[in-house]
């Protein structure tokens, strides 16, 4: 097997009240599972096989089975570690002076963050990318797609990441997206964050 599922850093009821436990269980036991499952299959054989995760993003883009489950094994493994419990609560440091360049404050960064992941039609996600030199773009995407992949997106490296998929919120919020968006800022780790940033800046 080429990937491996990670085990959860944290509890599963570590992000309750916001995340409950679970979803969490869920999400990461069978819908990560079986995106991590189904990518071991579709390169199993193939001259992809040997790749990295980043490349096979790029290099598998034309086949459906390896953008859908290469994307949702990327996506995920960003989701579980930047949400970890214990680290920073707002952004600090470089990544706080690019957020108040390119949005204003943190408070506007929220509101515009907030908007693309509500925003999205159907299932996906929205990020914030950072791109060489330092700036930071939010911008959403469908499905499992992901800002690393050719022309999707807004292109730069994602740092920080909200699966808006029903999967990620729907035991406890049903149809309340907005709720689980409002719910996420809390925990969000923040220095994770930062340190995506400073590495991909
Ligand atoms: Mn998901």
């Amino acid at each position: 097997m080429a990937f491996t599922l990670s085990p959860l850093a944290y509890a599963f009821d570590a992000l309750e009240p916001h995340i409950d436990a679970r979803t969490m269980e869920i999400h990461h036991d069978k819908h990560h599972a079986a995106y991590t499952n189904n990518l071991n299959a579709a390169i199993a054989g193939t001259d992809l096989e040997p790749l990295a995760i980043e490349d096979l993003l790029v290099r598998g883009f034309d086949k459906p089975a390896v953008r859908n489950n290469g994307g949702g094994f990327w996506n995920h493994n960003l989701f579980w570690d930047i949400m970890a419990p214990g680290g920073a609560n707002a952004p600090f440091g470089p990544l706080a002076d690019a957020i108040n360049a390119d949005y204003g404050s943190y408070d506007k960064f929220r509101e515009e963050f907030s908007k693309a992941a509500a925003t999205r039609f159907g299932s996906g996600w929205a990020w914030l990318c950072a791109h060489k030199g330092g700036k930071v773009e939010i911008c959403s995407t469908a499905n499992q797609d992901n800002p690393l992949m050719p022309g999707i997106g807004c292109g730069g490296t994602p740092v920080l990441g909200i699966d808006v998929w029903e999967h990620a919120y729907y035991l406890h919020y049903q149809n309340r997206r907005p709720d689980y968006i409002a719910a996420f800022y809390h925990v969000i780790n923040w220095t994770e964050v930062a340190r995506r940033y400073d590495l991909a800046r």
